[in-house]
């Protein structure tokens, strides 16, 4: 099996024909986030990748200069991007997260996109055979962006509320809200219906769609989104369809990923899930992921900021380097995608490996070993 990109997501459907290079605005975030960011980028240079990058300051040093990690002159890059290639945030107050809730919910990257495909020479730590699955996760909703208060406010705003058996609300406490609505799980069931055909025909995938819930507790919410996906995924008579639970799809990603094709989710669980599936690959280390909208994407690594190794150049750049290869495809050069994820497997085949994987090389020989593949 091989890592194709091409099967990984859909290529973007509204970028200008060839009149102009589509622009990337690059953006390391936080932790290990700069240093694999700037091994993709040797790479997409060595690529000569027909793209104009940007690189504007943000993140720590701007707040020690500016006072806000998050300056209006980036928010403008960002909004006249074509696609963004991100490296990692810290969740804390000091990291960059600001800047990531806005490319998720302002600029409308619905479609979080985080295939698990078996990689060459480096072990999975599943079970189940070879494996290429893609997760497409609902991004803009469900338990995001952690709309929560206390119970007493909930009491006063819903007197009436009760749960499936009759009771009422404890008097102390916290409530997180979780939104499900029609229009965000249409959109996402026709992506995962639209990758799922593409996958089929490009000999991928076997066209067959999981819709995953839990809706026998969550009647309304994933209630609603099933019945919306099924009534999506419906249109295309050529696919198969089936139903999990979220708790049976998590035994099943560690007992027999090879089990899935593509799975479609509310976004807690994509989160959830594609934790765990990253593990085919051979750990999060190796994961990418993209989160495309209707006039921009993003591609970063599915792993966080990594505190604990950040600095020592020992960051595993395999999943930011897979990110961009997603990039090259969703902007049109799947060749160009292709070529790089080829040189990533080949690189690691030839044991050029960084510490999570066993090996001794640093993050510059790995990029070193990717580049001189390309
Ligand atoms: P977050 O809350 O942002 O997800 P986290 O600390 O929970 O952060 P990660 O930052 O992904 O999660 O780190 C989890 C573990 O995986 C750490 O031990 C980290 O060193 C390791 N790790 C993450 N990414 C990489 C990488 N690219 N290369 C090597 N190790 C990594």
């Amino acid at each position: 099996m091989s890592l194709s990109p091409s099967g990984w997501l859909l290529p973007a459907g509204h970028l200008p024909a060839s009149a102009r290079r589509p622009r990337v605005v690059a953006l390391g975030g936080d932790g290990i986030g700069s240093e694999v960011v700037s091994a993709a980028l040797s790479c997409l240079e060595a690529l000569d990748a027909p793209i104009d990058v940007v690189t504007p300051p943000h993140g720590p040093e701007t707040r020690a200069r500016l006072g806000t990690p998050f300056p209006d002159a980036l928010r403008e890059e960002l909004d006249r991007a074509d696609a963004i290639l991100f490296g990692a945030v810290d969740t804390g107050p000091e990291g960059s997260a600001d800047i990531l809730r806005y490319i998720r919910f302002s600029l409308d990257t619905y479609a979080n996109i985080r295939p698990a495909t078996s990689v060459p020479h480096v072990p999975a730590r599943t079970g189940g055979g070879a494996t290429d699955l893609v997760i497409v996760r609902e991004l803009t909703e469900g338990m995001y962006p952690g709309r929560e208060g206390d119970l007493s406010e909930l009491a006063r705003l819903a007197p009436g509320l009760e749960d499936h058996l009759g009771y009422r609300l404890p008097g102390e406490g916290a409530f997180a809200l979780r939104v499900v609505t029609e229009a965000a799980s249409r959109r996402i069931a026709r992506y995962a219906r639209a990758l799922a055909s593409q996958r089929k025909a490009n000999g991928v995938g076997r066209g067959r769609v999981t819709i995953v819930t839990k809706e026998n507790v969550l009647r309304r919410s994933d209630g609603l989104f099933r019945a919306i996906c099924e009534q999506e995924l419906a249109a295309d008579p050529a696919l198969d369809i089936d139903h999990v639970y979220v708790d049976e799809a998590a035994r099943r990603m560690v007992a027999c990923p090879e089990q899935f094709d593509v799975v479609v989710t509310t976004n807690l669980f994509g989160d959830v899930l594609s934790d765990v599936s990253s593990e085919v690959m051979g750990g999060m280390p190796m994961a990418p992921s993209a989160g495309v909208g209707e006039r921009v994407a993003y591609f970063e690594a599915c792993h966080g900021s990594a505190p604990d190794i950040a600095g020592r150049g020992v960051a595993n750049p395999a999943a930011t380097l897979l990110s961009a290869a997603m990039m090259l495809t969703y902007l049109g050069r799947d060749d160009l995608g292709e070529r790089l994820a080829a040189a990533v497997t080949d690189a690691l085949a030839a044991g050029n490996k960084t510490p999570d994987l066993g090996g001794r090389a640093s993050t510059d020989e790995v990029a070193r070993a990717v580049r001189s593949r390309l």
